[in-house]
């Protein structure tokens, strides 16, 4: 099938990428020239494992990225892989995903056939059917459920493994309201579906809506509530990890998402959080408890920062921050944990030196005054303490390195590190 994609961000190319090598024909349209080239050249623009080389494979081949909208003309159905942002107040800016629905219905008014538009951005219900449609619809002068057709298709992937978990899935989410969109999409993900044998949940464009904020709500509720029972493990010298092994036995509770610490960051769980709380409120209800996981997530990183504050006086002190991207495997830094971290240690006269594999080009952007350290040694030597803040394998793995900081005092957001003599440990709930 030819497919187009409109984005090409960590979920368009990922999703692009994962199409062609499924054997599908897909043109990626994006407004930045550089992600356009470096697909056609065969280069990942983004950092995610696996994507260089389904690139490689396919870029400038079944797989092709443009700046011209035209390109979706030849194309069946369309997916919107666009930012959906947070507005100050927390609900999602559906600014640049209306532009490119307008953009794109504009385009396709020279389309005689059918065309499917899909929603694969994370929206709050009702926006496909009560933003997008119409826009795509007034756009593009065709007539919705006659030659333009709309659907829901929420994306689960996340960052650092995106290109496993979208060849992978635990379910695939059709949000449909009549044959073709559903057909179409069904033929889309059919060598996918045929390979993994995943689950295909067919429901109405809302209810898809809704099922990744849900999702998203869920996880992000239940890292906090083990970040709340980590804490109180913490005054009482319990281990946290322990007690997560044990409970995560329990097939009702499971041990995924189970591992307490600095909590989440990233593009998603704040973002999607904060928007259907927003959301719930303007219909009049008040989501208490995805309020009390933002809050609980919020104060993690202070009480990092309360455990050094314990054992070192960091103004003018040489400190290492371990980790800079929201998690490992990817250089995203959207709300990463080191953002607070590096903003408590700045207001606390601390010198920072700052130590990531892949992210730091990216949080120098954010704050480009503090030191960047080209290693984990480097960032360690002679450093007063050091703070983990992303649990990177070669940051878990350091031991040794440790002995060249002026003071060992070693603060651990992520359990990644092993306690043993001759360095002052701290887990953050353990
Ligand atoms: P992103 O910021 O990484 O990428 C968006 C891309 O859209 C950028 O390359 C940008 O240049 C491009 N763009 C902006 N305006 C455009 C326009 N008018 N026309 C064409 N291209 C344009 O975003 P992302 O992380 O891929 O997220 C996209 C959506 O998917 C969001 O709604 C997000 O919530 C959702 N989502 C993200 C993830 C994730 O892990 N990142 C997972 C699931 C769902």
């Amino acid at each position: 099938m030819r497919i187009s994609i409109i984005g090409s961000g960590y979920v368009g190319t990922t999703i692009a990428a994962c199409f062609a090598d499924l054997g599908h024909e897909v043109v990626n349209v994006d407004i930045d020239e550089e992600i356009v080239s470096a697909i056609n050249s065969g280069e990942s623009p983004i950092h995610e494992p696996g994507l260089d080389d389904l690139i490689a494979t396919h870029g400038g081949d079944t797989l092709t990225a443009t700046t011209a909208y035209d390109d979706v003309l030849d194309t069946e159905i369309t997916f919107l892989a666009l930012p959906t942002p947070s507005r100050e107040d927390g609900s999602i800016d559906t600014s640049i995903i209306e532009a490119a629905a307008e953009t794109l219905g504009e385009t396709l008014q020279e389309k005689i056939d059918d065309h499917v538009v899909v929603t694969k951005s994370t929206v709050i219900p009702t926006t496909t059917n009560e933003t997008l449609a119409p826009i795509l619809e007034a756009a593009s002068g065709k007539t919705l459920g006659d030659d333009l057709h709309v659907a829901m298709n929420p994306e689960f992937l996340r960052e650092g493994t995106a290109v496993e978990d979208f060849l992978n899935p635990d379910k695939v989410v059709f949000g449909t309201e009549s044959d073709t969109p559903r057909e179409t999409l069904h033929a889309v993900f059919e060598p996918l579906i045929e390979e993994t044998s995943a689950p295909v949940v067919e429901t109405g464009i809302e209810e898809a809506e809704m099922i990744k904020y849900a999702n998203n709500g869920f996880l992000a509720a239940k890292v906090s509530l083990i970040n709340d029972i980590g804490n109180i493990c913490k005054e009482y010298g319990v281990d946290a990890y322990e007690v997560a092994d044990a409970i995560g036995l329990d097939d009702r509770i499971s041990d995924r998402f189970l591992r307490s610490g600095l909590g989440w960051g990233g593009s998603c769980f704040p973002k999607d959080t904060a928007a259907i709380k927003f959301a719930a409120r303007q219909q009049g209800y008040e989501p208490s408890m995805l309020d009390a996981a933002t809050e609980i997530n919020d104060r993690q990183p202070d009480r990092l920062l309360s455990l050094l504050d314990s054992h070192v006086d960091v103004a003018g002190k040489r400190v290492a921050v371990l980790g800079l991207s929201f998690k490992p495997g990817t250089d995203d830094i959207r709300n990463s944990r080191a953002i607070p971290v590096i903003e408590g240690l700045n207001e606390r006269g601390a010198n920072v030196v700052a130590y990531d594999p892949v992210a730091t080009e990216n949080m120098r952007e954010r704050f480009p005054d503090i030191e960047y350290a080209d290693s984990p040694e480097a960032a360690l030597d002679d450093a007063s303490a050091a703070l983990v803040v992303t649990d990177w394998p070669e940051i878990a793995d350091l031991d040794d390195e440790f002995d060249t900081m002026a003071t060992p005092v070693v603060i651990d957001g992520r359990h990644a590190i092993d306690r043993r003599d001759g360095i002052v440990y701290e887990g953050l709930t353990w």
